[in-house]
């Protein structure tokens, strides 16, 4: 029997790896690895994979490249490009890292966690908290995604300002080869200048050149003291005038500063149950600003209200609240959090991962503006981020009561009207989502011919058989 484009007998001598138990082959099994959350991309796979060791994920990619059979990554599935997602046709066998989800070591005196790969990201914060340590990365998807996932996406989240993202908080991996080879180059060095930097090309780049089994990740000092701010700017130059002086005052103690459109808040306000308006004013524009001590709680709050009594002096903040508590904080967080969601009910969207330098960011949402209104007049800039790192979410929801397809057809001729803002701006197209196959094409036809090609080389010398990840990224 040929199942979906792998024969029967291939299909048998992967499941004998990792046992009947851990192959999953019933339609009912498979459904939740072959569709992501929002439901944007479907694929097909006969089978998936669920290793127990590294052991096996090497037998596997052996077999794999012997037989010239595709795989496909899978963390947690929380990915917005569709890298981990098989395609159409059936031919591909899904490897999810789930089981491999032990924390192998902690080591408070240097700093590290060693991790698997299928560590979700939130166990991995609790597990740091527990050691009086911090895991800084942090992101809306955290309950879900994987250490695995948030690698080779090099995820960023909201840690990124003060800690960096996930390739800056990687010291070492262990990495799996299309061919079953073993790469150990768990290190915890912080110095370390033996040559290529192999890790780092594995870090970000989705599943293309082999499988992430474990790393070992930076870890921090827990802050002694934690301010959150609800802060109504008038506009974006405000805020970066703002996030100017922040920085100039709080150093590495301005841990995020994020910014939002008032029209995103109305969303949430609307559509997220729970989600409530921080400040009983209205204002065009707000920022969320974290600053964190090492000192003491009596630390962060003195800085943070010399940044918000400066900001209102030099009129760049016109109302503000700090959070009263802990769980105010939190609920500052989670309706930051609550943005991504919060434009599905309004219809159609057409999303953008944006990055320009800091600088440029006011710059870019006047331009961008006028860009999207080129394409759709009437269509609605939804543009909230993480402003601290020039990483804007720059979303165009449908205007109101238009036809959500009609608006969808617009999708090529209005990324191309943002993207050529960005990269006007010597900016990115993808600051922290990646490329996967949503942007596979964009970044073949825009990024530097050499670029390509010199990626193209990296991705035959690393996978000569063509078998990881086929159609993502490039
Ligand atoms: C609500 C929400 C909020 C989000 N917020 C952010 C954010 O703030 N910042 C951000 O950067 N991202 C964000 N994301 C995107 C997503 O959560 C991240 O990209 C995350 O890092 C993906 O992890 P994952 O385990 O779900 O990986 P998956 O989605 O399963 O996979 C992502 C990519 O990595 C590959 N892959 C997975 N595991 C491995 C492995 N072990 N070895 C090799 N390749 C592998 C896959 O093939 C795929 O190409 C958000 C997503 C959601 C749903």
């Amino acid at each position: 029997m040929v199942a979906s484009g792998i024969d029967a007998a291939l299909l048998d001598r992967f499941a004998a790896i990792v046992g009947r138990g851990h192959a999953l082959t019933e339609p009912a099994d498979i459904a939740p690895f072959v569709v992501e959350r929002r439901g944007l991309w479907h694929g097909h796979t006969p089978l998936v994979l669920r290793p127990g060791s590294v052991a096996e994920v090497s037998r596997i990619l052996a077999l794999a490249t012997e037989t010239r059979t595709p795989i496909v990554p899978q963390g947690g599935n929380t990915g917005l490009v569709g890298g981990q997602i098989p395609g159409p046709e059936g031919r591909e066998v899904v490897l999810s890292l789930a089981r491999l989800n032990r924390i192998r070591e902690l080591d408070p005196l240097s700093n590290t966690v060693t991790a698997e790969a299928g560590v979700v990201l939130q166990h991995l914060q609790e597990a740091a908290d527990a050691a009086d340590r911090l895991f800084p990365l942090s992101l809306g998807a955290q309950g879900s995604c994987q250490i695995g996932g948030n690698l080779s996406s090099n995820a960023g989240g909201t840690g990124v300002l003060a800690y960096g993202n996930a390739r800056e908080l990687c010291m070492g991996l262990e990495v799996v080869l299309p061919t079953g080879e073993i790469l150990d180059d768990l290190r915890k060095l912080r110095k370390d200048n033996t040559g290529y930097d192999l890790k780092n090309l594995f870090v970000g780049a989705e599943g293309t050149l082999g499988v992430i089994t474990a790393a070992v990740l930076k870890l921090f000092p827990r802050p002694k003291g934690r301010e959150v701010a609800w802060i109504a700017v008038p506009s974006p130059s405000a805020a970066l005038a703002l996030f100017s002086r922040a920085v100039d005052r709080g150093g590495a103690g301005l841990t995020a500063f994020e910014l939002v459109a008032d029209i995103v808040i109305d969303f949430a306000v609307r559509h997220v149950p729970g989600a409530i308006r921080a400040l009983g004013s209205r204002s065009p524009w707000y920022v969320l600003v974290e600053i964190s001590s090492g000192r003491s709680p009596e630390d962060a709050r003195d800085l943070v209200e010399q940044i918000l009594a400066e900001g209102m002096e030099e009129g760049w903040v016109t109302d503000a609240v700090i959070a009263a508590s802990l769980s105010q904080s939190a609920a500052f967080w989670r309706l930051r959090e609550a943005l991504s969601d919060s434009q599905k009910p309004e219809g159609a969207s057409i999303k953008h991962d944006i990055a320009v330098p800091v600088a440029s960011i006011p710059a870019f949402i006047d331009e961008a503006a006028r860009a999207v209104a080129s394409v759709s007049p009437a269509a609605r800039v939804v543009c909230f981020g993480h402003m601290g790192d020039g990483n804007l979410h720059y979303n165009i929801s449908q205007p109101v009561g238009a036809s959500a397809d009609e608006f969808l057809a617009l999708y090529r001729p209005m990324n191309k009207a943002v993207h050529d803002v960005v990269r006007a701006m010597n900016g990115s197209i993808s600051a922290e989502h990646g490329i996967g196959r949503l942007k596979r094409d964009e970044l073949i036809a825009t990024a530097p011919p050499v670029a390509i090609d010199l990626m193209r080389r990296v991705k035959a010398a690393f996978d000569p058989a063509g078998i990881m990840n086929p159609g993502k990224v490039i």
